[in-house]
């Protein structure tokens, strides 16, 4: 922001003054919070503790600490797990996430990207998508939508180590890590006027003035924080693993066909190697982690190319609205890719992991606030979870770093309540939209077959409506 001289000294020295302020209000609510809980030796103050260091709140940590406005803080991350040494091995971890345009830019701009850039990522150019129970199908060009990548396929790992290393760089200085960490519970404040303790399992306890909770799905910061918390099972595994193509390609599409059991997606890493994402019901992804490797895969090559039973009416009606699509001069969907055939699994790469929705009603209370999956949990359908939990990061350093800007204290409930809004405005439309899609792509009633083949012929015909899709998933 530009301003003139004179009101940014201004600025500067409304900071300065909020600074001590904060400080001596920090040793008077030292001062408070010994005298009442004498049984608390603090062990150390922080200005901001974040709970969980997962992909989310590594980035948050990186994005707090490389803000010039935010540098003056103090802040600790805490992670659960042990510092693991990371090296690149020739073979693709079974973990990965379809990254926004979105978060390639916030990513960017904490120079996080270029590290992944030197590892490995695969950029997704074109997405075909389409129905196991009739003809409809949609397909995105990045060429023709966007005129940019679709999304990137980055492993887990890859940019976990990506974002440390820019965290444990020379240029961050406020950020301290403890791995191993043993958090044995919080108490928080009733309001904004003291500290949240953080309680240790070895007894150490710190406090601090702002308690992030990016502890995942089952946070037990959220839990401390009393709030009400919608979820419930999709009563589905997202089966992974790494597949061997049949045929070397550019492989730059990502593949995702609607089985009556869930979609199954393959996600390219590159020229011969793609990451599945299978989700179907328990029983069978508990069967399919059983198969023995070549069952597995001709299950898997069933799944993207076997022909499911049809409705007679569903595939007529979709074929009249074809043809009149075709003499409208609209795409058609008849121009569809054939899917690639699998021809092996990477040995020992198959894992499974449950998938629910989670909605946390409040992301913010006195002094604390959540992000990532500690507030919001999607099913991985559209790929979408950790970008999520990317916008609250660049939305939450941009808020603390206004109320700074405006000579207030980071826990000032007006810019954690704008951080509130601004992502539950962003971030609940999206889950509901991925929950209905899952909801509607469950079941195989002929009328419900019907309609959403319609809907999807329609929507792939429609040019500026795909467009807004993309845009509002990637930009
Ligand atoms: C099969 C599958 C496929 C997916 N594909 C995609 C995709 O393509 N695109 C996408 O955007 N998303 C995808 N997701 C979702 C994505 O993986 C999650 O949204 C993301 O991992 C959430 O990151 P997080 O950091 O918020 O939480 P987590 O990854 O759960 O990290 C939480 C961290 O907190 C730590 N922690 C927890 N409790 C404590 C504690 N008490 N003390 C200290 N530390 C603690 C944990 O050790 C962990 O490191 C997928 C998910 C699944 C299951």
């Amino acid at each position: 922001m530009l301003l003139p001289k004179n009101i940014h000294r201004n600025f500067i020295l409304v900071r300065k003054i909020e600074t001590l302020q904060s400080k001596v209000y920090r040793v008077y609510s030292r001062n408070l919070s010994t005298d009442s809980n004498k049984k608390h030796e603090i062990k150390s103050q922080y200005d901001v503790i974040i709970a969980g260091g997962g992909m989310v709140g590594c980035s948050l940590a990186c994005a707090l600490g490389k803000n010039s406005i935010l540098s003056n803080l103090k802040i600790l991350l805490l992670e659960g797990s042990p510092n693991k040494q990371f090296h690149l091995k020739p073979e693709y971890s079974n973990r990965v996430v379809a990254l926004s345009q979105k978060t390639k830019t916030l990513m960017k701009s904490l120079k996080v990207w270029q590290h992944v850039e030197e590892m490995r990522l695969q950029p997704v150019r074109n997405m075909q998508v389409w129905d196991a129970c009739s003809d409809a199908i949609i397909t995105f060009n990045s060429a023709e939508i966007l005129d940019e990548d679709v999304a990137y396929i980055v492993e887990n790992d890859v940019l976990q180590h990506a974002v440390n290393t820019e965290l444990t760089s020379s240029e961050i200085k406020n950020v301290e890590i403890i791995y191993g960490a043993k958090i044995s519970g919080y108490e928080l404040p009733t309001n904004n006027t003291t500290d949240s303790l953080v309680k240790m399992n070895n007894g150490d306890v710190y406090s601090c003035r702002l308690l992030i909770g990016a502890d995942g799905a089952n946070s037990a910061v959220r839990n401390a924080m009393g709030v009400q918390y919608l979820s419930w099972s999709y009563e589905q595994m997202g089966v992974v693993a790494t597949l061997d193509l049949a045929e070397e390609t550019e492989n730059t599409t990502a593949w995702q066909r609607f089985l009556p059991t869930g979609p199954v997606a393959l996600l390219p890493l590159s020229s011969t190697q793609s990451s599945l994402v299978w989700s179907t019901n328990v029983e069978h992804a508990k069967q399919l982690l059983q198969l023995p490797e070549e069952q597995f895969v001709d299950a898997l090559n069933d799944a993207l190319w076997k022909q499911y039973p049809r409705s007679t009416t569903v595939d007529a009606v979709t074929s009249w609205l074809s043809s009149w699509l075709k003499s409208a001069g609209l795409p058609d969907g008849a121009t569809r890719q054939l899917p690639p055939s699998v021809r092996q699994i990477a040995s020992g790469s198959r894992a499974a992991f449950p998938l629910g929705f989670g909605h946390s009603t409040r992301y913010v209370a006195p002094g604390v606030a959540l992000v990532g999956d500690a507030a919001h949990r999607v099913h991985p359908l559209a790929g979408q979870g950790v970008n999520l939990g990317f916008g609250d990061v660049r939305d939450l350093t941009s808020f603390l770093s206004d109320a700074i800007y405006s000579g207030l204290d980071i826990t000032h409930n007006s810019w954690l309540e704008k951080y509130e809004t601004s992502r539950q405005r962003y971030n609940v439309p999206t889950m509901l939209g991925i929950d209905a899609l899952h909801k509607l792509y469950s079941m195989d009633l002929p009328p419900v077959v019907l309609v959403r083949s319609l809907g999807l012929q329609i929507t792939n015909a429609l040019q500026p409506v795909k467009k807004m899709i993309m845009s509002h998933a990637t930009t």
